[in-house]
């Protein structure tokens, strides 16, 4: 049983309730920063609108149910990198409630989506220039608009952890809410693992898995808790409540601290910041502007293209990626071909070009090898494709009387391969064939070659 919290870095000029830059990787430690999110004693935060919006649009997008009222609380707890000694988050109200979110045909619960800062960063021995005995910190991050995102423990697998991360990273992208990079820490991704026996309907204790840095590790560091969680029970011990991390050099999850529970936490109103009411003619607009989503395109392209399930996961997973392919197809490419071409040569052509190559290789003026040499040319000189192919004389033997002699030249030259088709070896056909690619560099029309191969050699 997986349940995931994730926390996004929300794509906003400022931070959460200051006027600094969000633009801070990079940037020397501490200079991103004021008096509000060092945490000075006496300012006053303020609400950032965007960051609002965000988490709006992304809850709707998860099809949420947007609370009317909401607030803002401080969780309260000591660290060097939490210079106020309180993160300013969302405990009983919650933005949003209730969503789903699907993979698909399994449907995900979320249980809440809520708006809190993010907090500063401290760089241990090793990461920085200091010695073993030192440790500093960089409040650069510290009040980045952050926004968090919890699961109910849906998820059976950690392929399924995985997936449903990448699929709301997708959603994330989308909406425009957050550039969503695991490895800049734009996304970040909490696994809350148990097992139990099957059958059982009772949840096992969980643990909390964290440190986790990409999609991968995510994957590996699930499947490890799981089969750790397995091990320990049918060994006849238990699994303790914790919060373990995952070390990408040893592979394995290790204990961090026990757990703590919400009500160490302190959590109170925050009172530097009024309520907000999210008024609903304001949450229909927002939904009425919300893109495309990932399972829509999904689903559109299938029906529309009429393409496979492979070529529409390859195609939808950026953006980017769709829109050539259907520009390509709008184009005049046949939408197979251009899935084909754009999956597996990631071109970096114009549409417009693209499909005029596409349009050479379905034409039979050049063959699909020649063509992947013209994207290349095309791609390094600028030049469009119908050019390369005119300058370098690429264009391909199709003219049946001239390949019928390279043909029959290459028959007489193979005619252990001549018997053995004759006598009934298919295969034998291959061989044939690429001899008369080869005597005509690459440039044969090799549709037509194997049909004047089989013709003569039938006769
Ligand atoms: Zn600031």
């Amino acid at each position: 049983m997986i349940g995931m919290e994730v926390h996004a870095q929300l794509s906003t000029r400022s931070k959460m309730f200051c006027g600094c830059t969000t633009d801070y990787i990079g940037a020397p430690p501490n200079s991103t920063v004021c008096e509000v999110c060092l945490g000075m004693p006496g300012v006053l935060p303020v609400a950032n609108a965007r960051a609002v919006e965000q988490v709006v649009r992304t809850a709707l997008a998860l099809e949420c149910e947007i609370s009317r009222h909401t607030k803002f609380d401080r969780k309260n707890y000591f660290y060097p990198d939490l210079p106020k000694g309180y993160q300013i988050s969302q405990y009983d109200m919650p933005m949003a409630r209730s969503g789903r979110l699907s993979l698909g045909d399994r449907e995900i619960r979320i249980t809440r989506v809520h708006l809190e800062e993010d907090t500063g960063r401290l760089l241990h021995a090793g990461d920085a220039l200091e010695t073993a005995s030192e440790s500093l910190v960089d409040l650069n991050r510290s009040g980045m608009p952050l926004m968090e995102i919890v699961s109910e423990p849906d998820l059976r697998s950690a392929e399924e952890a995985r997936d449903y991360a990448v699929e709301l990273r997708g959603i994330l992208r989308a909406v425009g809410a957050s550039e969503a990079d695991m490895e800049k820490g734009q996304l970040r991704a909490e696994a809350n693992v148990s097992v139990r026996p099957r059958g059982s309907q009772e949840l096992g204790v969980k643990t909390e898995l964290k440190n986790i840095n990409s999609f991968r590790a995510l994957y590996r560091a699930v499947a490890y808790e799981i089969e750790r969680q397995v091990r320990e029970l049918e060994g006849g011990g238990r699994v303790v409540q914790e919060t373990r991390g995952w070390s990408e050099s040893e592979q394995r999850t290790f204990s961090q601290r026990s757990k703590e529970f919400a009500q160490d936490y302190r959590y109170f109103p925050e009172p530097d910041l009024p309520p907000l009411e999210l008024r609903p003619d304001w949450v229909a607009q927002l939904r009425a502007s919300l893109p495309e989503l990932p399972g829509e395109l999904r689903g559109r392209l299938a029906e529309q293209y009429a393409l496979s399930k492979f070529d529409v996961e390859q195609l939808s997973q950026e953006s980017a990626t769709a829109r050539l392919f259907e520009q390509t197809v709008a184009a005049g490419a046949p939408p197979k071909q251009a899935a084909n071409w754009i999956i597996g040569n990631a071109p970096t052509l114009d549409a417009q070009r693209l499909a005029e190559l596409i349009g050479l290789v379905v034409a039979g003026t050049i063959n699909r090898e020649q063509g992947v040499r013209v994207l290349e040319e095309a791609q390094a000189s600028g030049r469009a494709p119908g050019e390369v192919v005119r300058e370098q004389g690429l264009a391909q033997v199709s003219d049946e009387a001239q390949l019928g002699l390279v043909v029959e030249q290459v028959i007489a030259e193979n005619p252990r391969a001549a018997a053995d088709f004759r006598s009934g070896k298919q295969q034998a056909l291959g061989a044939l064939l690429a001899r008369v690619k080869e005597a005509t560099g690459g440039s044969a029309n090799m549709r037509l070659a194997a049909q004047l191969l089989r013709h003569r050699l039938i006769q």
